[in-house]
């Protein structure tokens, strides 16, 4: 191995876990809370044993605290008594905005906002506290659903049932791709084929 090779090799293991590489011109931190506010699915991403997992959640985040997320689902769930332990953790969340095509295969490409978190869990135990991030959650999912009015609150029996796991977010970054196709044929009228975006 060349000494080049070897730095550049070393270089890339310094770098912070949350900064893009790859594109860094799409690097977005300021669209990150539209992201996790937007998004629907957090892929939950862990490691046992060893064996890397990444799990799909729906989940719960809150512009005004902007650095934590909420998941919630089975006390029997091995992904949530993971998360809850405290160990590392990873959640994604992306955003589908299109479809590109290209003249070209090489180019064929996704319009995409994408946010990566790092950080730890920890269960929430108090009712309360749980009760305040259930009603946010399904109104955040269904806009203008009210407990008492359009579903009754949860039990006592279904709060013990559910686990709610608050991740601190200790670092995020976010990355868009938000172009049409960008192959070297793409723009010519005289180039065999057809390239555009199909919005998602
Ligand atoms: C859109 C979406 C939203 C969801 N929201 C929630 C939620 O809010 N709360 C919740 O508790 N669960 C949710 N789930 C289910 C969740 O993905 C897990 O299946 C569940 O939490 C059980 O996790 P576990 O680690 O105990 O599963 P285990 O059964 O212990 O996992 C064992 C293995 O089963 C496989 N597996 C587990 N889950 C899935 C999956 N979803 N798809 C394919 N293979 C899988 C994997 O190979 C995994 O390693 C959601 C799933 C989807 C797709």
């Amino acid at each position: 191995m060349s000494p080049q090779s070897s730095s550049s090799k070393n270089s890339r293991k310094r770098k912070p876990r949350a900064e893009i590489e790859r594109h860094p011109e799409r690097s977005v931190p300021e669209q990150a809370a539209t992201i996790l506010a937007m998004g629907r699915v957090a892929h939950l991403a862990f490691t046992e044993n060893g064996q890397p997992f990444a799990i799909p959640f729906g989940y719960h985040f809150d512009r005004a605290q902007p650095d934590r997320l909420w998941i919630h689902g089975s006390r029997a769930s091995r992904a949530l008594n993971l998360a809850a332990s405290g160990v590392p953790l990873s959640i994604t969340v992306t955003l589908l905005d299109g479809l590109v095509f290209s003249k070209s295969a090489m180019y064929h490409s996704i319009n995409y906002r994408s946010a990566v978190c790092f950080g730890r869990g920890r269960e929430v135990t108090d009712a309360a506290g749980q009760r305040i991030i259930y009603e946010q959650m399904i109104r955040r999912y269904f806009p203008g659903r009210t407990a008492g009015r359009d579903y009754a609150s949860p039990t006592e029996a279904d709060l013990a049932a559910t686990m709610l796991v608050e991740v601190a977010v200790e670092e995020i970054s976010a990355k868009a791709r938000q172009n049409g196709p960008g192959g070297p044929w793409d723009y010519d009228p005289d180039s065999p084929g057809t390239a555009g975006v199909i919005p998602l």
